[in-house]
């Protein structure tokens, strides 16, 4: 039911694509990360939910169409319907029936709970397409209570030391998720302007969220949310006594953390961790499973010694970028 071609996942019965990496007529877009909905499309159709967010990413004029979870359409025979992902605001899974055969394509996902976004939802299919980000067995998740009251004592211990804590989080998704986990009654939260767009657009959507306000002039010992990719040193400088610390998955591997000079690496992820992955599998029932992003070979592996068949899926999905993402040049705020 689905192949990839030069523009990506493609279902060619129902003559469209889901999350192209290049312009195609038509667009399924799973969520709102930019590696997932690219701009220049003819036509996009997403989770109603991710409407906002994908028209940040594709452009206000850009045409998109939306489904509610749940609901389902007739694309040329094909029966499509979207379900949540569990992954950030708006993001969905893709269910594909033709024929009474049934595939699922994840998304980008996770199990745990996230207060900003519905739940995963398990889905039966007979051919189940998942990415695999953090697709090795070294990758598990603390419980995030555990991870937000971390999160909180490091900003309590700066506040006592007048330093102001910087926490570099990806602006869409894990920002918001933070922001909705931990106290923020303890003092002046700030965010730099790609985050607080990104907040905005969750308020809109009726999300509850902290207020934050800009960065220049906070007080010492304020929370200032920055995403992860390079900062002006001028920035940093105005802001006086600083901590740096990171929000990620990849925190989990510690050489990161050291390669990057920060002070403190915390690690929460809106992506599966290894028994989350296998979990998920497993609850689709699927006897064929197509692997993408990542570590695609690992899971891959461990799939086939279990008798599934599984394959990887060539795609161009990358993680959200800690290191090197770039879409959002700022100006100094
Ligand atoms: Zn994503
Ligand atoms: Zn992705």
């Amino acid at each position: 039911m689905l192949e990839i071609n030069t523009c990506g996942l493609y279902c060619a019965a129902g003559g469209f694509h889901i999350d192209p990496w290049k312009p195609a007529p038509r667009a399924v877009i799973t969520h709102a990360h930019s590696d997932h909905a690219c701009p220049g499309s003819e036509a996009y159709l997403c989770a109603a939910a991710s409407r906002q967010l994908v028209a940040a990413r594709v452009g206000e004029d850009a045409r998109i169409e939306t489904m509610e979870y749940g609901e389902t359409r007739d694309l040329g025979g094909v029966r499509l319907s979207l379900h949540p992902a569990g992954h950030i605001l708006g993001s969905c899974q893709a269910r594909l029936e033709r024929n009474g055969e049934v595939w699922v394509v994840s998304g980008d996902y996770k199990v745990q709970p996230d207060t900003t976004c519905p739940a995963f939802e398990p889905l039966r299919c007979h051919v189940f397409v998942t990415e695999s980000t953090f697709g090795l067995p070294i990758y598990r998740w603390p419980p995030q209570a555990e991870v937000f009251g971390e999160i909180d004592a490091w900003w309590r211990a700066n506040r006592e030391a007048g330093r102001t804590s910087v926490l570099l989080v990806y602006p869409l998704g894990k920002a918001q998720r933070v922001l909705a986990g931990i106290d923020c009654s303890a003092g002046p939260v700030a965010a730099r302007a790609s985050v607080e767009r990104f907040n905005a657009l969750y308020r809109q959507a009726g999300i509850a969220l902290p207020g934050t306000r800009p960065p220049a002039g906070v007080p010492p010992g304020a929370l200032v949310l920055a995403p992860p990719w390079t900062i002006p040193p001028a920035w940093f400088r105005r802001l006086g006594p600083v901590s740096t610390g990171m929000v990620s998955g990849w925190m989990r591997i510690r050489g990161t953390r050291r390669r990057r000079s920060l002070d403190r690496g915390f690690v929460l992820s809106d992506h599966a961790d290894w028994p989350g992955l296998l979990q998920a599998i497993e609850a689709t029932g699927a006897e064929r499973v197509r692997v993408t992003h990542g570590y695609r070979y690992p899971l891959v592996r461990w799939l086939r010694e279990r008798g599934l068949d599984a394959q990887a899926f060539e795609t161009r999905y990358t993680a959200e970028q800690d290191e090197t993402g770039s879409e959002d040049v700022e100006e100094i705020s």
